[in-house]
């Protein structure tokens, strides 16, 4: 009688919904085996100077090796890690293995000075052993804290309390890089940019995507990156632009003064191997 309903109403069962259900629960109930068998995997994307084009960063972002699956990106499974709580572990491992392969790069090619940038999630942030599990990544890898930057979203910044998240005093002072991820997405307000020791914004995927030519009647989102780059200068921080796709918005975005770029105009996250060989210098990768 459900069907009879007409679509759209189904109250008893709908294929498609359960289907999905069942898919996520599978993955959600996969997740810690995957990281007790070493399924999880870092890609990392380059971050570039729009200015000179060196690399001077890499974004580790993480990808799980599903046996069966394939390639699994993390918009599938971070947001069941982070409700599971299993994001804490999963994020740490992230951690680790990043200050590993950046202690990689920096023996290997000091000049480089490369630095790894890695997400956290609200819930790491506000775990309250993170000081000590970032000290611990840095010691036990060898990485120097200048090389290693902390992604964390504007609502993850501000914590559940009204005022920003006390362990990110204790982060700055450690020496690590602190970034402001997807800027311009979140509700909180700009207070946090008056006290954190905050060195990065990273902006936003969708302003970087409204500046193209073919939207010339409409600048708006060429005015806000404008803005953004501006406020950003005047506190003294950095600005990245986040997925920048062709050489027309990198070319716009250095007009804007913005910093440094990241997005598949200058290359697509990828294995670890791929970013040691853009070190050494190989221009076919
Ligand atoms: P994010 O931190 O904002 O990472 C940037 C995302 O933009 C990545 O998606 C990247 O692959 C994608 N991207 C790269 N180039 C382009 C481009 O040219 N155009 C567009 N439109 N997008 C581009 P990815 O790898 O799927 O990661 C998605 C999100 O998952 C990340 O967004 C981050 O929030 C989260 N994530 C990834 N790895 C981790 C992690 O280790 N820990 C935590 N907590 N979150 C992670
Ligand atoms: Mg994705
Ligand atoms: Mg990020
Ligand atoms: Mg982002």
């Amino acid at each position: 009688w459900a069907k009879a309903a007409g679509r759209g109403q189904w109250a008893v069962y709908d294929p498609e919904r359960s289907a999905r259900d069942i898919a996520r629960s599978a993955l959600v109930a996969g997740l810690p085996a995957a990281l007790d068998r070493g399924e999880f995997v870092l890609h990392y994307q380059p971050i570039v100077s729009l200015l000179e084009g060196s690399m001077l960063a890499v974004e580790a972002l993480v990808r799980w090796e599903h046996p069966e699956l394939g390639l699994i990106g993390p918009d599938r499974f971070i947001g069941l890690a982070e409700e599971t709580g299993l994001i804490v572990r999963l994020g740490e491992w992230v951690l680790r293995q990043a200050c590993h392969d950046a202690e990689r790069w920096w023996r290997e090619f000091p000049d480089a000075r490369l630095v790894v940038s890695v997400n956290l999630a609200a819930r790491q942030a506000d775990d309250p052993t993170i000081v000590e599990t970032v000290a611990d990544a840095l010691h036990t890898s060898g990485l120097p804290a200048d090389l290693l930057q902390l992604e964390l979203t504007e609502s993850a910044v501000m914590g559940s309390a009204d005022e920003p998240l006390r362990s990110l005093y204790r982060l700055a002072a450690l020496g690590v890089r602190l970034a402001v991820d997807d800027f311009g997405t979140g509700y909180s307000n700009l207070a946090y940019l008056r006290r954190l020791p905050i060195h990065c914004l990273k902006l936003a995927g969708p302003f970087v995507e409204g500046i193209r030519a073919d939207n010339a009647a409409d600048h708006r989102d060429e005015r806000i990156v404008d803005a953004l780059v501006r406020l950003a200068h005047a506190l003294e921080l950095w600005v990245t632009a986040e997925a920048v796709e062709t050489g027309e918005q990198a070319e716009r975005l250095r007009a804007l003064r913005c910093d440094t770029g990241q997005g598949r105009f200058f290359g697509a996250p990828a294995p670890a191997g791929v970013i040691t060989a853009r070190l050494r210098g190989d221009v076919s990768v």
